[in-house]
């Protein structure tokens, strides 16, 4: 026989762990397959552990196929509610996978379309838990972190879902934690939060300075090509001027605090102009070393 798939319903169930599957294989190899494994288009709806045990024990399984037009999910979740000594916590798990939740799917259920139970109360009630159980059981669902100890028995639904609200809890702090960092320069200075508003324009010089470039290429391949279009222009003339304009606007690309004013007396401020705010190029030629080392000796290493 070709090697069988799991139908998704089945997987509405965890497998059994290794051992008992050793131990139910061992079973089968003594007193051969007792119930058929149950197909159902052309999957194992019920019996993959059965399935596995008979691969191990070297044992031909016995199937049977699943009658056309029953509730496939009834019967699953009728035997294996009646098989398996599950708790209120396993079964919330599998409440909150049958639920019309897209979060609760798992990718072969979407792809299946399977008729699944219209709300969480429905499929509370089909597994016998609550509501609210069926809600935290999809929010560990939805973790995708702590979904296994749930299934195994290992962990309650309301233990996993208290760790997986803290767990997002700790992660928002994390991300305000960093968006209230502050804000440093690139010599590592702090930004005043004065000017940080103006700092974080750079973007607007940046764009005007990638406009300036284009205009630039533009020109070169104009003059190269030496294309007739712009004889009356002097074109190296254009080049010159554009190179011009570039540096000249890279002065206004933030790059330190100034440390003249520390961003603080800004409209007196000769060395900033008033922005508070100097470019790389005046930072590098016209701040003097001392006050460099005094900079540096306030920025954290
Ligand atoms: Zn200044």
């Amino acid at each position: 026989m070709d090697k069988l798939t799991d139908h998704p319903l089945a997987e509405l169930f965890p497998l059994m762990p290794e051992q008992d599957l050793k131990d139910l294989a061992n079973d089968i190899q003594t007193s051969g397959l007792k119930a058929p494994i149950t197909i159902h288009e052309g999957m194992i709806l019920d019996g993959r552990n059965r399935y596995r045990a008979c691969a191990v024990a070297g044992v031909e399984p016995r199937t049977r196929q699943f009658p056309q037009g029953e509730d496939a999910l009834a019967f699953v979740l009728s035997v294996n509610l009646h098989r398996r000594h599950l708790t209120e916590s396993q079964r919330a798990m599998v409440a909150a996978k049958i639920a019309r939740l897209p979060r609760g799917r798992t990718e072969k259920i979407k792809e299946a379309n399977l008729p699944i139970c219209p709300t969480i109360a429905e499929a509370a009630q089909r597994l016998a838990v609550s509501p609210r159980l069926v809600r935290q059981a999809r929010a560990v669902l939805a973790s995708g972190t702590e979904t296994k100890a749930v299934e195994k028995g290992a962990k309650t639904v309301n233990a996993a879902a208290k760790e997986v609200k803290a767990a997002k809890a700790a992660k928002a702090a994390r991300a305000t934690k960093t968006a209230n960092e502050v804000h440093r320069d690139a010599t590592g200075y702090a930004i005043p939060e004065e000017i940080l508003a103006l700092w974080q324009r750079k973007p607007e010089v940046d764009q005007l300075l990638k406009l300036v470039s284009q205009a630039r290429v533009a020109a070169k391949s104009a003059h190269e090509q030496d294309d007739i279009l712009f004889a009356p222009s002097n074109l190296n003339s254009v080049i010159g001027k554009l190179n011009e304009a570039y540096s000249i606007l890279s002065n206004s690309v933030p790059f330190a605090v100034c440390p003249t004013c520390q961003g603080y007396g800004r409209t007196q401020c000769l060395s900033c102009k008033g922005r508070g705010i100097v470019g790389k190029f005046f930072y590098d030629t016209c701040v003097p070393a001392e006050l460099k080392a005094v900079r540096n000796s306030a920025c954290v290493q």
